[in-house]
Protein backbone atom coordinates (compact mmCIF):
# COMPACT_ATOMS: atom_id res chain seq x y z
CA UNK A 1 0.00 0.00 0.00
CA UNK A 2 1.31 3.06 -0.43
CA UNK A 3 1.20 6.06 2.19
CA UNK A 4 -0.93 8.38 0.88
CA UNK A 5 -4.63 6.57 0.68
CA UNK A 6 -8.29 8.05 -0.68
CA UNK A 7 -11.15 7.60 1.36
CA UNK A 8 -14.92 8.34 1.30
CA UNK A 9 -16.67 9.30 5.05
CA UNK A 10 -20.45 9.11 5.65
CA UNK A 11 -21.07 11.82 7.84
CA UNK A 12 -24.53 11.93 9.70
CA UNK A 13 -26.56 13.50 12.65
CA UNK A 14 -29.86 13.22 14.26
CA UNK A 15 -29.12 14.78 17.50
CA UNK A 16 -28.80 18.38 18.93
CA UNK A 17 -27.47 20.87 15.80
CA UNK A 18 -27.38 18.15 13.05
CA UNK A 19 -25.11 20.86 10.72
CA UNK A 20 -23.13 22.02 13.06
CA UNK A 21 -22.27 18.47 14.70
CA UNK A 22 -21.59 17.19 10.67
CA UNK A 23 -19.70 20.14 10.40
CA UNK A 24 -17.50 20.09 13.72
CA UNK A 25 -16.79 16.11 12.58
CA UNK A 26 -15.43 16.99 9.67
CA UNK A 27 -12.88 19.47 10.91
CA UNK A 28 -12.09 17.43 13.82
CA UNK A 29 -11.19 14.70 11.93
CA UNK A 30 -8.31 16.44 9.80
CA UNK A 31 -7.57 18.17 13.39
CA UNK A 32 -6.46 14.72 14.76
CA UNK A 33 -3.66 15.07 12.11
CA UNK A 34 -2.57 13.06 8.90
CA UNK A 35 -5.79 13.79 7.11
CA UNK A 36 -7.04 16.18 4.49
CA UNK A 37 -9.94 16.98 3.05
CA UNK A 38 -10.13 16.71 -1.06
CA UNK A 39 -13.89 17.21 -1.51
CA UNK A 40 -17.33 17.58 -0.06
CA UNK A 41 -21.20 16.92 -1.47
CA UNK A 42 -23.67 18.59 -0.80
CA UNK A 43 -25.77 19.03 2.73
CA UNK A 44 -29.28 16.52 2.51
CA UNK A 45 -31.92 16.19 4.99
CA UNK A 46 -32.68 12.35 5.20
CA UNK A 47 -35.48 10.11 6.26
CA UNK A 48 -34.07 7.39 8.88
CA UNK A 49 -34.18 3.91 7.50
CA UNK A 50 -33.38 0.92 9.46
CA UNK A 51 -35.22 2.25 12.66
CA UNK A 52 -37.82 4.81 11.79
CA UNK A 53 -38.97 6.29 15.23
CA UNK A 54 -36.57 9.36 15.54
CA UNK A 55 -36.07 12.34 13.53
CA UNK A 56 -34.69 13.13 10.22
CA UNK A 57 -30.95 13.06 9.54
CA UNK A 58 -28.61 15.32 8.22
CA UNK A 59 -26.23 13.65 5.36
CA UNK A 60 -23.08 14.35 3.54
CA UNK A 61 -20.18 12.64 2.63
CA UNK A 62 -16.11 13.66 2.65
CA UNK A 63 -13.64 12.45 0.39
CA UNK A 64 -9.94 12.65 2.36
CA UNK A 65 -6.82 11.61 1.75
CA UNK A 66 -4.87 10.14 4.80
CA UNK A 67 -1.61 8.58 5.85
CA UNK A 68 -3.39 6.45 8.28
CA UNK A 69 -4.45 3.21 8.08
CA UNK A 70 -7.64 1.99 7.98
CA UNK A 71 -7.62 0.63 11.66
CA UNK A 72 -6.21 4.43 13.02
CA UNK A 73 -8.94 6.02 10.80
CA UNK A 74 -11.28 3.56 12.64
CA UNK A 75 -9.78 4.63 15.85
CA UNK A 76 -9.62 8.55 15.12
CA UNK A 77 -13.33 8.46 13.98
CA UNK A 78 -14.42 6.74 17.06
CA UNK A 79 -12.78 9.46 19.08
CA UNK A 80 -14.04 12.11 17.15
CA UNK A 81 -17.56 10.82 17.77
CA UNK A 82 -17.04 10.32 21.42
CA UNK A 83 -15.96 14.22 21.55
CA UNK A 84 -19.27 14.97 19.96
CA UNK A 85 -20.94 13.60 22.83
CA UNK A 86 -21.80 10.01 21.26
CA UNK A 87 -22.72 7.71 24.22
CA UNK A 88 -23.20 4.06 23.76
CA UNK A 89 -25.80 3.65 21.52
CA UNK A 90 -29.16 2.05 23.03
CA UNK A 91 -31.14 1.44 20.04
CA UNK A 92 -29.16 -0.02 16.77
CA UNK A 93 -29.49 2.39 14.22
CA UNK A 94 -30.92 5.14 16.55
CA UNK A 95 -30.42 8.70 17.10
CA UNK A 96 -27.04 9.76 17.56
CA UNK A 97 -25.37 13.37 17.76
CA UNK A 98 -22.82 12.01 15.20
CA UNK A 99 -22.06 9.44 12.79
CA UNK A 100 -18.89 8.39 10.86
CA UNK A 101 -18.52 5.19 8.41
CA UNK A 102 -16.02 4.48 6.49
CA UNK A 103 -17.14 3.83 3.17
CA UNK A 104 -14.37 3.42 0.91
CA UNK A 105 -10.32 3.32 1.81
CA UNK A 106 -8.98 3.65 -1.30
CA UNK A 107 -10.36 -0.20 -3.29
CA UNK A 108 -9.66 -2.05 -0.09
CA UNK A 109 -12.05 -5.44 0.80
CA UNK A 110 -11.80 -6.08 3.93
CA UNK A 111 -13.99 -7.77 6.39
CA UNK A 112 -12.88 -7.82 10.29
CA UNK A 113 -14.71 -7.59 13.61
CA UNK A 114 -13.90 -3.96 13.69
CA UNK A 115 -14.37 -2.85 10.44
CA UNK A 116 -15.71 -3.63 6.99
CA UNK A 117 -14.66 -1.79 3.91
CA UNK A 118 -16.85 -1.08 2.07
CA UNK A 119 -19.52 -0.19 4.15
CA UNK A 120 -21.43 -3.44 4.31
CA UNK A 121 -24.62 -1.50 4.08
CA UNK A 122 -23.87 1.53 1.43
CA UNK A 123 -25.03 0.15 -1.63
CA UNK A 124 -28.75 0.16 -0.01
CA UNK A 125 -28.56 3.54 1.00
CA UNK A 126 -29.59 6.75 -0.83
CA UNK A 127 -28.63 8.77 2.27
CA UNK A 128 -24.76 7.69 1.62
CA UNK A 129 -25.22 7.19 -1.70
CA UNK A 130 -26.66 10.36 -3.02
CA UNK A 131 -24.33 12.42 -1.43
CA UNK A 132 -21.00 10.41 -2.88
CA UNK A 133 -22.31 10.62 -6.18
CA UNK A 134 -22.18 14.50 -5.90
CA UNK A 135 -18.19 14.64 -5.24
CA UNK A 136 -18.12 11.20 -7.95
CA UNK A 137 -20.74 9.12 -9.56
CA UNK A 138 -17.92 7.22 -11.41
CA UNK A 139 -17.00 5.58 -8.42
CA UNK A 140 -16.66 1.34 -8.65
CA UNK A 141 -17.60 -0.15 -5.63
CA UNK A 142 -14.85 -2.70 -5.41
CA UNK A 143 -16.73 -5.95 -4.87
CA UNK A 144 -20.02 -5.03 -7.06
CA UNK A 145 -18.06 -3.56 -9.96
CA UNK A 146 -21.29 -1.03 -10.23
CA UNK A 147 -20.41 3.13 -10.28
CA UNK A 148 -22.23 5.20 -8.11
CA UNK A 149 -24.40 6.80 -10.13
CA UNK A 150 -25.73 3.08 -11.06
CA UNK A 151 -26.09 1.66 -7.61
CA UNK A 152 -28.23 4.94 -6.65
CA UNK A 153 -30.31 4.64 -9.81
CA UNK A 154 -31.07 1.05 -8.63
CA UNK A 155 -32.34 2.12 -5.29
CA UNK A 156 -36.45 1.78 -5.34
CA UNK A 157 -37.89 5.21 -6.60
CA UNK A 158 -39.96 6.35 -3.16
CA UNK A 159 -37.77 4.95 -0.55
CA UNK A 160 -36.07 6.72 1.92
CA UNK A 161 -36.45 10.16 1.25
CA UNK A 162 -33.52 12.22 0.79
CA UNK A 163 -33.70 16.06 0.25
CA UNK A 164 -31.23 18.72 -0.62
CA UNK A 165 -30.92 20.90 2.59
CA UNK A 166 -32.30 24.84 1.55
P1 LIG B 1 -23.84 2.16 11.97
O1 LIG B 1 -23.06 3.35 11.51
O2 LIG B 1 -23.85 1.04 10.96
O3 LIG B 1 -25.22 2.49 12.44
P2 LIG B 1 -22.25 2.29 14.38
O4 LIG B 1 -21.84 3.67 13.97
O5 LIG B 1 -23.00 2.13 15.66
O6 LIG B 1 -23.07 1.55 13.23
O7 LIG B 1 -20.92 1.44 14.40
C1 LIG B 1 -20.86 0.21 15.03
C2 LIG B 1 -19.48 -0.42 14.78
O8 LIG B 1 -19.30 -0.67 13.41
C3 LIG B 1 -18.29 0.43 15.12
O9 LIG B 1 -17.92 0.25 16.46
C4 LIG B 1 -17.19 -0.07 14.18
O10 LIG B 1 -16.22 -0.85 14.85
C5 LIG B 1 -17.94 -0.94 13.23
N1 LIG B 1 -17.64 -0.72 11.81
C6 LIG B 1 -17.49 -1.74 10.93
N2 LIG B 1 -17.24 -1.28 9.71
C7 LIG B 1 -17.23 0.08 9.79
C8 LIG B 1 -17.03 1.12 8.82
N3 LIG B 1 -16.79 0.84 7.53
N4 LIG B 1 -17.08 2.41 9.25
C9 LIG B 1 -17.33 2.68 10.55
N5 LIG B 1 -17.53 1.73 11.52
C10 LIG B 1 -17.48 0.44 11.14
MG1 LIG C 1 -21.28 4.35 12.20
Amino acid sequence: MSDRHIVYISVGSNLGDRLQNCRQGIIALTRCGGSRILAQSRIYMTEPVDYEDQDWFINMAVKLETTKDPFELLDTIKSVQRAAGRKRDKIRFGPRVLDLDIIFFDDLVLDSDRLVVPHPRMHQRRFVLKPICDIDPTIIHPIFKKDMQSLLDGLGKDEQRVIEYQ
